[in-house]
């Protein structure tokens, strides 16, 4: 089969002829019918992660795909040859003390696929069934390769009620789109999108942000006040990892409100943790994939 593959510990990527994968018992085989590039993505490309250590090489590299199941294995319950399925990219162990209560995205043990075992960019992928998602029609289908980055912004946005509220969402990057149309769909009063690119602030808009501002603009935070009103926001969800954007978003909440951790800066961050957090009662949350399989049923 055809397969994008990492060859070296560099920069770069090969297309190649790989073997089939042998599944195992609680495994499918999917032919992987389309494909999404992720950030996780990008850093195997860039080789920019001095975390990875892929396991062998030639490695399939590929996070997010979807594809039909063509095999199924002994102990792979609830599947059949010809269903239609979106990956859950975080393999969990399902024995730890977070996956013992409902917290499965934040396994002791995650595993990523396309990082510690072969992804799907590739014309076959083997992957847990437990981390398969089957489609009960075709009407995600399209979709169906970027069911897992969207879960992770529905989980950013959804963690906790946001009828009414004024929602900040900083970063437009894909993610962040896709938080400004669940916010908005699900009952945010106002969305604000911060974002230094005008292609994406325009983007913002048709997802249905209210308003869309460049955060380096002096007066960022007075134009959201103009919006959310004097007290600031009700929810901010910085999913940029800019330092510069957490910085602003923890001012731009107002007491009492939720600030959503969700980029990952590469800086270390200037906080005024006493007076921006502590003292104005401020709610940190940090948000790591989507909940499995909760935020994909949202
Ligand atoms: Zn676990």
């Amino acid at each position: 089969m055809k397969a994008i593959v990492k060859t070296s510990r560099a920069r770069g990527a090969d297309y190649r002829d790989m073997e089939v994968p042998v599944i195992n018992k609680d495994e499918l085989l999917i032919r992987v019918t389309a494909a999404s590039i992720s950030s996780g993505d990008l850093a195997l490309y860039n080789w920019t992660d001095p975390a990875f250590t892929p396991p062998s090489l030639p490695f399939i590299f590929g996070q997010d795909f979807c594809g039909e199941v063509v095999e199924t294995g002994s102990l792979a319950k609830g599947f059949e040859k010809g269903d239609f399925v979106s990956v859950e990219s975080h393999i969990f162990c399902g024995t730890c003390g977070q996956c013992r209560n409902d917290q499965r995205h934040i396994c002791q043990d995650l595993r990523v696929i396309g990082r510690d075992i072969p992804g799907g960019l590739a014309e076959y992928a083997a992957v847990p069934a437990r981390c398969s998602w089957k489609h009960t029609d075709d009407t995600l289908k399209d979709v169906g390769a970027v069911m897992g980055p969207f879960g992770s912004s529905v989980h950013a946005i959804l963690a906790e009620d946001i009828v009414g509220k004024t929602v900040v969402i900083s970063g437009c990057a894909p993610q962040g789109l896709f938080a400004a149309g669940i916010a908005k769909a699900g009952g945010a009063r106002k969305v604000i999108a911060l974002d230094a690119s005008l292609y994406r602030r325009r983007l913002a808009l048709k997802m249905g942000a209210a308003t869309a501002i460049d955060p380096t603009a002096k007066d960022c935070l007075q134009k959201i006040a103009k919006v959310c009103g004097a007290e600031g926001a009700d929810a901010v969800v910085e999913m940029s990892g800019a330092a510069d954007s957490v910085e602003l978003c923890l001012k731009a909440l107002r007491p009492g409100g939720r600030f959503v951790a969700f980029g990952l800066p590469v800086t270390n961050l200037s906080i005024d943790y006493a007076g921006d957090i502590v003292r104005r009662g401020i709610r940190l949350e940090g948000i790591s994939g989507r909940e499995i399989f909760r935020s994909w049923y949202k």
